[in-house]
Protein backbone atom coordinates (compact mmCIF):
# COMPACT_ATOMS: atom_id res chain seq x y z
CA UNK A 1 0.00 0.00 0.00
CA UNK A 2 2.88 2.40 -0.29
CA UNK A 3 2.02 3.66 -3.69
CA UNK A 4 -0.65 5.24 -1.87
CA UNK A 5 1.11 7.57 0.07
CA UNK A 6 3.67 8.78 -3.18
CA UNK A 7 3.39 12.23 -4.50
CA UNK A 8 1.52 12.51 -7.16
CA UNK A 9 2.80 15.97 -8.52
CA UNK A 10 6.33 13.60 -10.09
CA UNK A 11 6.15 15.58 -12.83
CA UNK A 12 7.41 18.67 -11.23
CA UNK A 13 10.04 16.72 -10.30
CA UNK A 14 11.14 15.13 -13.81
CA UNK A 15 10.38 18.24 -15.77
CA UNK A 16 12.83 21.60 -14.77
CA UNK A 17 10.66 23.94 -12.47
CA UNK A 18 10.31 26.50 -15.20
CA UNK A 19 9.20 23.98 -17.47
CA UNK A 20 6.58 22.18 -15.30
CA UNK A 21 4.98 25.97 -14.47
CA UNK A 22 4.67 26.99 -18.40
CA UNK A 23 3.00 24.11 -19.00
CA UNK A 24 0.48 24.00 -16.29
CA UNK A 25 -0.14 27.89 -17.71
CA UNK A 26 -0.68 26.23 -21.11
CA UNK A 27 -3.36 23.59 -19.85
CA UNK A 28 -5.24 26.15 -17.93
CA UNK A 29 -5.44 28.60 -20.23
CA UNK A 30 -6.06 26.12 -23.06
CA UNK A 31 -8.67 23.94 -21.32
CA UNK A 32 -11.86 25.80 -22.00
CA UNK A 33 -11.43 26.48 -25.83
CA UNK A 34 -9.93 22.73 -25.91
CA UNK A 35 -13.59 21.69 -24.58
CA UNK A 36 -15.25 23.90 -27.29
CA UNK A 37 -12.55 22.66 -30.26
CA UNK A 38 -13.36 18.66 -29.69
CA UNK A 39 -10.45 18.12 -28.39
CA UNK A 40 -12.10 16.05 -25.20
CA UNK A 41 -13.52 13.04 -25.49
CA UNK A 42 -14.93 10.28 -22.94
CA UNK A 43 -13.85 6.39 -22.62
CA UNK A 44 -15.38 4.30 -21.25
CA UNK A 45 -14.23 1.00 -19.17
CA UNK A 46 -16.53 -1.79 -17.61
CA UNK A 47 -17.22 -2.76 -14.26
CA UNK A 48 -18.01 -6.31 -14.21
CA UNK A 49 -19.76 -8.37 -11.58
CA UNK A 50 -17.56 -10.86 -10.86
CA UNK A 51 -20.66 -13.16 -8.60
CA UNK A 52 -22.81 -13.15 -11.96
CA UNK A 53 -19.82 -12.36 -14.61
CA UNK A 54 -22.13 -9.92 -15.94
CA UNK A 55 -21.61 -6.24 -17.30
CA UNK A 56 -23.56 -4.32 -16.65
CA UNK A 57 -21.37 -0.88 -15.41
CA UNK A 58 -19.05 1.14 -16.98
CA UNK A 59 -16.74 4.38 -15.53
CA UNK A 60 -16.61 7.45 -17.76
CA UNK A 61 -12.79 8.50 -18.32
CA UNK A 62 -12.41 11.78 -19.45
CA UNK A 63 -9.47 12.17 -22.26
CA UNK A 64 -7.45 15.28 -23.74
CA UNK A 65 -5.73 15.37 -26.50
CA UNK A 66 -3.87 18.61 -26.82
CA UNK A 67 -2.62 19.96 -30.21
CA UNK A 68 1.03 20.70 -28.82
CA UNK A 69 1.23 18.68 -25.61
CA UNK A 70 -0.35 15.63 -27.01
CA UNK A 71 -1.53 13.35 -24.35
CA UNK A 72 -2.62 14.84 -21.29
CA UNK A 73 -3.71 12.54 -18.64
CA UNK A 74 -6.54 13.29 -16.18
CA UNK A 75 -4.73 13.51 -12.99
CA UNK A 76 -2.85 16.16 -14.32
CA UNK A 77 -5.24 18.84 -16.20
CA UNK A 78 -8.39 17.64 -13.41
CA UNK A 79 -6.08 19.03 -10.69
CA UNK A 80 -5.40 22.13 -12.40
CA UNK A 81 -9.32 22.69 -13.63
CA UNK A 82 -9.98 22.78 -9.98
CA UNK A 83 -7.04 25.19 -8.60
CA UNK A 84 -8.02 27.84 -11.75
CA UNK A 85 -11.79 27.53 -11.11
CA UNK A 86 -12.94 25.51 -14.45
CA UNK A 87 -13.93 22.30 -13.10
CA UNK A 88 -17.10 23.10 -13.01
CA UNK A 89 -17.08 23.57 -16.82
CA UNK A 90 -15.39 19.93 -17.10
CA UNK A 91 -17.62 18.12 -14.97
CA UNK A 92 -20.94 19.72 -17.10
CA UNK A 93 -19.04 18.27 -20.06
CA UNK A 94 -18.43 15.25 -19.07
CA UNK A 95 -21.93 15.00 -17.96
CA UNK A 96 -23.58 16.23 -20.79
CA UNK A 97 -21.53 13.39 -22.90
CA UNK A 98 -22.17 11.14 -21.06
CA UNK A 99 -25.84 11.14 -20.86
CA UNK A 100 -26.24 11.46 -24.61
CA UNK A 101 -24.08 8.58 -24.71
CA UNK A 102 -25.94 6.46 -22.34
CA UNK A 103 -29.41 7.59 -24.47
CA UNK A 104 -27.37 6.54 -27.69
CA UNK A 105 -26.90 3.22 -25.97
CA UNK A 106 -30.42 2.84 -25.00
CA UNK A 107 -31.77 3.33 -28.32
CA UNK A 108 -29.43 0.12 -29.06
CA UNK A 109 -31.03 -2.18 -26.56
CA UNK A 110 -28.14 -1.66 -24.42
CA UNK A 111 -29.00 -0.79 -20.77
CA UNK A 112 -26.14 0.16 -19.03
CA UNK A 113 -25.04 2.39 -15.66
CA UNK A 114 -22.55 5.13 -16.20
CA UNK A 115 -20.53 6.65 -13.68
CA UNK A 116 -19.31 10.30 -13.83
CA UNK A 117 -16.27 11.37 -11.65
CA UNK A 118 -17.72 14.70 -9.69
CA UNK A 119 -14.78 16.78 -8.15
CA UNK A 120 -15.41 18.20 -4.52
CA UNK A 121 -15.95 21.60 -5.65
CA UNK A 122 -19.21 20.15 -8.19
CA UNK A 123 -20.56 19.10 -4.80
CA UNK A 124 -20.97 22.47 -2.87
CA UNK A 125 -22.96 23.75 -6.94
CA UNK A 126 -26.28 23.78 -5.31
CA UNK A 127 -27.62 24.03 -9.68
CA UNK A 128 -25.90 20.46 -10.25
CA UNK A 129 -28.81 18.59 -9.36
CA UNK A 130 -31.21 20.16 -11.38
CA UNK A 131 -29.26 20.43 -14.10
CA UNK A 132 -28.35 16.33 -14.14
CA UNK A 133 -32.02 16.41 -13.76
CA UNK A 134 -32.68 18.30 -17.10
CA UNK A 135 -30.51 16.48 -18.67
CA UNK A 136 -31.67 13.07 -18.07
CA UNK A 137 -35.10 14.14 -18.91
CA UNK A 138 -33.87 15.92 -22.15
CA UNK A 139 -32.51 13.28 -23.49
CA UNK A 140 -34.78 10.96 -21.62
CA UNK A 141 -32.54 8.84 -19.87
CA UNK A 142 -33.63 7.59 -16.52
CA UNK A 143 -31.79 8.23 -13.17
CA UNK A 144 -31.03 5.11 -12.13
CA UNK A 145 -28.27 5.06 -15.39
CA UNK A 146 -26.22 7.37 -14.05
CA UNK A 147 -24.32 7.16 -11.11
CA UNK A 148 -21.53 9.63 -9.68
CA UNK A 149 -18.32 8.67 -8.22
CA UNK A 150 -17.04 10.95 -5.63
CA UNK A 151 -13.38 10.56 -3.61
CA UNK A 152 -12.94 9.77 -0.36
CA UNK A 153 -11.07 12.86 0.02
CA UNK A 154 -13.63 15.11 -1.99
CA UNK A 155 -16.40 14.27 0.91
CA UNK A 156 -13.94 14.73 3.84
CA UNK A 157 -13.15 18.18 2.59
CA UNK A 158 -16.82 19.77 4.08
CA UNK A 159 -18.24 16.09 4.95
CA UNK A 160 -21.37 17.68 6.73
CA UNK A 161 -22.52 19.56 3.10
CA UNK A 162 -21.68 16.85 1.28
CA UNK A 163 -23.03 14.43 2.86
CA UNK A 164 -26.35 16.56 2.42
CA UNK A 165 -25.57 16.77 -1.26
CA UNK A 166 -24.92 13.39 -1.99
CA UNK A 167 -28.18 12.46 -0.21
CA UNK A 168 -29.86 14.58 -2.93
CA UNK A 169 -28.40 12.79 -5.74
CA UNK A 170 -29.35 9.41 -4.00
CA UNK A 171 -33.23 10.88 -3.70
CA UNK A 172 -33.16 11.43 -7.71
CA UNK A 173 -32.32 7.68 -8.02
CA UNK A 174 -28.56 8.57 -8.72
CA UNK A 175 -26.14 5.52 -7.46
CA UNK A 176 -23.19 7.16 -5.44
CA UNK A 177 -19.66 5.68 -5.17
CA UNK A 178 -16.73 6.42 -2.40
CA UNK A 179 -13.96 6.53 -5.03
CA UNK A 180 -10.23 5.79 -3.76
CA UNK A 181 -11.91 4.42 -0.48
CA UNK A 182 -8.29 4.22 2.13
CA UNK A 183 -6.07 7.20 0.30
CA UNK A 184 -8.29 10.13 1.88
CA UNK A 185 -8.27 10.04 5.33
CA UNK A 186 -11.94 9.25 6.40
CA UNK A 187 -12.64 8.62 9.42
CA UNK A 188 -15.48 5.63 9.95
CA UNK A 189 -17.91 7.57 11.65
CA UNK A 190 -18.32 9.52 8.43
CA UNK A 191 -18.29 5.92 6.46
CA UNK A 192 -21.58 4.84 8.30
CA UNK A 193 -23.51 7.94 7.29
CA UNK A 194 -22.26 8.20 3.85
CA UNK A 195 -25.29 8.33 1.63
CA UNK A 196 -24.09 6.13 -0.87
CA UNK A 197 -24.20 2.93 -2.64
CA UNK A 198 -20.89 1.74 -3.27
CA UNK A 199 -17.61 1.71 -2.40
CA UNK A 200 -14.64 1.46 -4.61
CA UNK A 201 -11.04 -0.35 -3.47
CA UNK A 202 -8.44 2.00 -4.23
CA UNK A 203 -5.69 0.53 -6.89
CA UNK A 204 -2.84 1.06 -4.59
CA UNK A 205 -4.49 -1.52 -2.31
CA UNK A 206 -5.10 -3.80 -4.92
CA UNK A 207 -1.90 -4.03 -7.13
CA UNK A 208 0.00 -6.22 -4.51
CA UNK A 209 -2.73 -7.95 -2.69
CA UNK A 210 -2.08 -11.24 -3.46
CA UNK A 211 1.58 -10.72 -2.12
CA UNK A 212 1.70 -8.07 0.14
CA UNK A 213 -0.29 -9.66 4.00
CA UNK A 214 -0.86 -5.99 4.88
CA UNK A 215 -2.73 -5.19 1.71
CA UNK A 216 -5.09 -8.80 1.77
CA UNK A 217 -5.76 -7.59 5.23
CA UNK A 218 -7.13 -4.16 4.21
CA UNK A 219 -9.12 -5.56 0.98
CA UNK A 220 -10.40 -8.17 3.12
CA UNK A 221 -11.55 -6.12 6.21
CA UNK A 222 -12.43 -2.89 3.44
CA UNK A 223 -14.85 -6.00 2.02
CA UNK A 224 -16.42 -6.86 4.96
CA UNK A 225 -16.85 -3.36 6.45
CA UNK A 226 -18.53 -2.09 3.78
CA UNK A 227 -20.90 -5.21 2.96
CA UNK A 228 -21.67 -4.94 7.07
CA UNK A 229 -22.49 -1.10 6.21
CA UNK A 230 -24.45 -2.28 3.32
CA UNK A 231 -22.43 -0.85 0.16
CA UNK A 232 -21.20 -2.80 -2.50
CA UNK A 233 -17.80 -3.05 -3.04
CA UNK A 234 -15.64 -2.46 -5.95
CA UNK A 235 -11.99 -3.29 -6.92
CA UNK A 236 -10.39 -1.00 -8.58
CA UNK A 237 -7.03 -1.41 -11.22
CA UNK A 238 -7.04 -5.38 -10.79
CA UNK A 239 -4.95 -6.86 -14.07
CA UNK A 240 -4.27 -10.38 -12.95
CA UNK A 241 -6.12 -13.11 -13.49
CA UNK A 242 -5.54 -14.61 -10.90
CA UNK A 243 -7.27 -11.68 -8.72
CA UNK A 244 -11.07 -12.46 -10.41
CA UNK A 245 -10.70 -15.78 -8.60
CA UNK A 246 -9.55 -14.23 -5.07
CA UNK A 247 -12.15 -11.35 -5.70
CA UNK A 248 -14.21 -13.62 -6.12
CA UNK A 249 -14.08 -15.88 -3.12
CA UNK A 250 -13.87 -13.16 -0.66
CA UNK A 251 -17.17 -11.64 -1.87
CA UNK A 252 -15.99 -8.55 -3.45
CA UNK A 253 -19.14 -7.94 -5.69
CA UNK A 254 -17.04 -5.46 -8.49
CA UNK A 255 -14.41 -5.61 -10.41
CA UNK A 256 -12.96 -2.88 -12.52
CA UNK A 257 -9.01 -3.06 -14.07
CA UNK A 258 -7.14 -4.27 -16.91
CA UNK A 259 -8.03 -7.63 -16.57
CA UNK A 260 -11.15 -7.31 -18.18
CA UNK A 261 -10.02 -4.09 -20.05
CA UNK A 262 -9.06 -0.58 -20.40
CA UNK A 263 -10.67 2.02 -20.74
CA UNK A 264 -12.12 2.17 -24.37
CA UNK A 265 -14.04 4.62 -26.97
CA UNK A 266 -17.90 4.02 -26.98
CA UNK A 267 -18.09 1.79 -29.58
CA UNK A 268 -15.10 -0.02 -29.06
CA UNK A 269 -17.20 -0.52 -25.31
CA UNK A 270 -20.07 -2.02 -26.89
CA UNK A 271 -17.95 -4.24 -28.99
CA UNK A 272 -16.28 -5.57 -25.87
CA UNK A 273 -19.50 -5.83 -24.01
CA UNK A 274 -21.71 -8.07 -26.67
CA UNK A 275 -18.41 -10.48 -26.88
CA UNK A 276 -18.20 -10.73 -23.41
CA UNK A 277 -21.93 -10.64 -22.28
CA UNK A 278 -21.85 -13.60 -25.03
CA UNK A 279 -19.59 -15.75 -23.83
CA UNK A 280 -20.52 -15.64 -20.40
CA UNK A 281 -23.87 -15.89 -21.02
CA UNK A 282 -23.60 -19.46 -22.77
CA UNK A 283 -21.91 -20.73 -19.24
CA UNK A 284 -22.80 -18.18 -16.42
CA UNK A 285 -21.21 -19.79 -14.08
CA UNK A 286 -17.71 -20.90 -15.30
CA UNK A 287 -14.75 -18.13 -14.60
CA UNK A 288 -14.70 -16.48 -18.00
CA UNK A 289 -13.11 -12.79 -17.72
CA UNK A 290 -12.42 -12.44 -21.16
CA UNK A 291 -14.45 -12.74 -24.69
P1 LIG B 1 -10.44 7.13 -10.92
O1 LIG B 1 -11.78 7.75 -10.95
O2 LIG B 1 -10.06 6.39 -9.69
O3 LIG B 1 -10.36 6.20 -12.21
C1 LIG B 1 -9.66 4.99 -12.29
C2 LIG B 1 -8.33 5.17 -12.96
O4 LIG B 1 -7.62 3.94 -12.91
C3 LIG B 1 -8.42 5.51 -14.46
O5 LIG B 1 -7.30 6.32 -14.77
C4 LIG B 1 -8.28 4.14 -15.11
O6 LIG B 1 -7.84 4.20 -16.45
C5 LIG B 1 -7.25 3.52 -14.21
N1 LIG B 1 -7.29 2.07 -14.25
C6 LIG B 1 -8.35 1.25 -14.32
N2 LIG B 1 -8.00 -0.04 -14.27
C7 LIG B 1 -6.65 -0.07 -14.17
C8 LIG B 1 -5.69 -1.13 -14.07
O7 LIG B 1 -6.02 -2.31 -14.08
N3 LIG B 1 -4.39 -0.77 -13.96
C9 LIG B 1 -4.00 0.54 -13.96
N4 LIG B 1 -2.70 0.80 -13.85
N5 LIG B 1 -4.88 1.56 -14.04
C10 LIG B 1 -6.18 1.25 -14.14
P2 LIG B 1 -7.43 7.67 -15.62
O8 LIG B 1 -8.45 7.52 -16.69
O9 LIG B 1 -6.06 8.09 -15.98
O10 LIG B 1 -8.04 8.68 -14.56
C11 LIG B 1 -7.32 9.06 -13.44
C12 LIG B 1 -8.17 9.86 -12.49
O11 LIG B 1 -8.52 11.12 -13.09
C13 LIG B 1 -9.50 9.21 -12.14
O12 LIG B 1 -9.29 8.24 -11.13
C14 LIG B 1 -10.29 10.40 -11.68
O13 LIG B 1 -9.96 10.74 -10.36
C15 LIG B 1 -9.78 11.48 -12.60
N6 LIG B 1 -10.74 11.62 -13.72
C16 LIG B 1 -10.83 10.95 -14.89
N7 LIG B 1 -11.87 11.39 -15.63
C17 LIG B 1 -12.47 12.37 -14.89
C18 LIG B 1 -13.61 13.21 -15.10
O14 LIG B 1 -14.32 13.14 -16.10
N8 LIG B 1 -13.90 14.13 -14.11
C19 LIG B 1 -13.16 14.21 -12.96
N9 LIG B 1 -13.49 15.13 -12.04
N10 LIG B 1 -12.10 13.42 -12.73
C20 LIG B 1 -11.76 12.51 -13.68
MG1 LIG C 1 -13.63 7.14 -10.53
MG1 LIG D 1 -10.60 5.42 -8.18
MG1 LIG E 1 -7.98 7.72 -8.82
Amino acid sequence: AKACLENKALATYLAGEDEQYQRELTIISDLTAGLAQGQFHLEFQPKVNIQTNVCRDAEALIRWQHPDLGFIPPDEFIRLAEHSGNIGLVSEWVLQQAVVQIADWRKQGLELKVAVNLSAHDLLNLQLPTLIQDLLQQHQVPARALAIEVTEGAVMKDPQTVIAVLQVFKNLGISVAIDDFGTGQSSLAYLKVLPVNEVKIDRCFIQDMLYNQNDTMIVETTIALSHGLGYSVTAEGVEEQEGIAYLRERGCDVIQGYVYSKPLKANEFSNWLQAFNQANSSAPNENHSKP
